[in-house]
């Protein structure tokens, strides 16, 4: 009779855990489950990081671009946010792609390259001609630590790319709508330069506002057809130039007028 007690009780309070147990499920499901659908949401808010990162290792690292921190920043910046929606799908193409007014966003392979020529480090200047959307100006600032100073030329597309580049919070980069051939003397002498768009001959002013051991990297050629990018490092009063091969950029469009 006792002993039937003893287990009958014994019975109960196993039970009365289980229910517990049960009850505490109950309770903390709804926030298991809501902390897996917004870990679930963050992913699909970024649903290019993988694109991206596949591009970079494709078509950057494969091809030979060695630097860790211009990786590092390809691998950061959301072109997706930089190319018009209706080529979206093709954000992390390795291509350039049109930005509106005749204007292209750069191959990102052509961005990595042109960025490790620069060898920025940090407390560093530097001054790119051709803003464009504004993505190898953000790729400039994902080096971190670089003062970035960028001009364009079109005034809508110099109007957009300042909005876009303050509203993902690249505060480090100063925009100006204007003729990039003539530079920004304001803020000279860079420790480098790097033009986007292709005139026909090396500027001057460009030269004069690099600093002693300045990079300046650019496209040089003939409109309308290849051009060849050089790296120019001042060194006291000579310009030492070496060939990094052919690309295609669009034109410089300046020369005429002054700053
Ligand atoms: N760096 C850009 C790609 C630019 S394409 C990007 O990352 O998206 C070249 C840009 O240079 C175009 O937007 C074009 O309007 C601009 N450009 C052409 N001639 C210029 C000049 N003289 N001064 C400033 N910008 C110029």
């Amino acid at each position: 009779m006792n002993r039937t007690l003893i287990f009958n009780w014994k019975t109960a309070g196993i039970l009365a855990v289980i229910l517990l147990a049960i009850a505490g499920l109950i309770k903390y499901l709804p926030k298991i489950l809501s902390a897996q659908s917004s870990a679930a949401a963050q992913i699909e808010s970024e649903p290019y990081t993988e694109n991206r990162m596949q591009m970079v290792e494709e078509t950057i690292i494969s091809r030979g671009v060695k630097d860790r921190q211009v990786i590092a920043a390809m691998q950061s910046v959301p072109r997706h946010m930089f190319v018009p929606d209706q080529y979206l799908d093709q954000a992390y193409a390795d291509h350039p792609l049109p930005i509106g007014y005749g204007q292209t966003i750069s191959q990102p392979f052509i961005v990595a390259t042109m960025t490790e020529l620069l060898d920025l480090i940090k407390g560093e200047r530097v001054l790119e001609i051709g803003t464009g959307s504004g993505y190898q100006a953000a790729v400039l600032a994902e080096l971190g630590g670089i003062e970035i100073y960028t001009i364009e030329i079109v005034p809508e597309l110099a109007q957009q790319a300042a909005e876009r580049l303050a509203g993902l919070d690249y505060d480090e980069i100063h925009t100006r709508q204007g003729d990039g051939y003539y530079g920004w003397k304001e803020f000279a002498p860079y420790d480098a330069i790097i033009v986007t768009a292709a005139p026909d001959h090396l500027p001057l002013p460009l030269v004069q506002q690099l600093k002693e051991g300045g990079r300046l990297v650019i496209p040089i050629g003939p409109q309308g057809g290849y051009q060849t990018l050089w790296l120019f490092i001042k060194q006291g009063k000579e310009v030492v130039a070496y060939n990094k091969g052919g690309v295609l950029f669009v034109p410089l469009v300046s020369g005429e007028g002054s700053d």
